[in-house]
């Protein structure tokens, strides 16, 4: 199947809205992550983790994540698109959840977004969430 082949070889994250995000939170200073795996959950990723403040960030294609405005469903093989899309948006749902479970904050983002709106979603999201000093620093934690 020439769709699912093609989907596995590239995997989402690598989209121009994505790189332009990327590059503006760059110039800002700002430091990341790219395509963390998600604690926890085989398989999937954060296109954009702040891992110090725990902000996840994912820029979802309008397409394979169903957007309002964009997603549709090709009439040719209906029901197996149907079944295929409707799958991707519960795991995204319940990625979500899971992170937030997990204390991170999660910042989602539909493609056809304009970065500069995403970067100041990102930033919102970046100033509403404490540092949180990891086991690794032991020396500032309480332990
Ligand atoms: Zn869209």
């Amino acid at each position: 199947m020439w769709l699912r082949e093609k989907m596995s070889r590239f995997p989402r994250g690598e989209t121009a809205p994505e790189m332009a995000v990327r590059r503006a939170l760059h110039r800002k200073g700002l430091r990341y992550r790219v395509h963390l795996p998600v604690p926890g959950i085989a398989r999937r990723r954060i296109d954009i983790a702040f891992t110090r403040r725990k902000v996840a960030v994912f820029i979802d294609g309008c397409f394979w994540h169903s957007c309002p405005e964009h997603g549709r469903i090709p009439s040719r093989n209906g029901e197996w698109w149907r079944w295929k899309l409707s799958g991707n948006a519960r795991r995204d749902r319940a990625t979500t959840q899971h992170l937030e479970d997990l204390g991170w904050r999660v910042v989602r983002c539909w493609e056809h977004e304009q970065p500069a709106d995403i970067v100041r979603r990102i930033q919102d999201a970046l100033d509403a969430q404490p540092v949180r000093e990891t086991p690794s620093h032991p020396e500032h934690g309480d332990a």
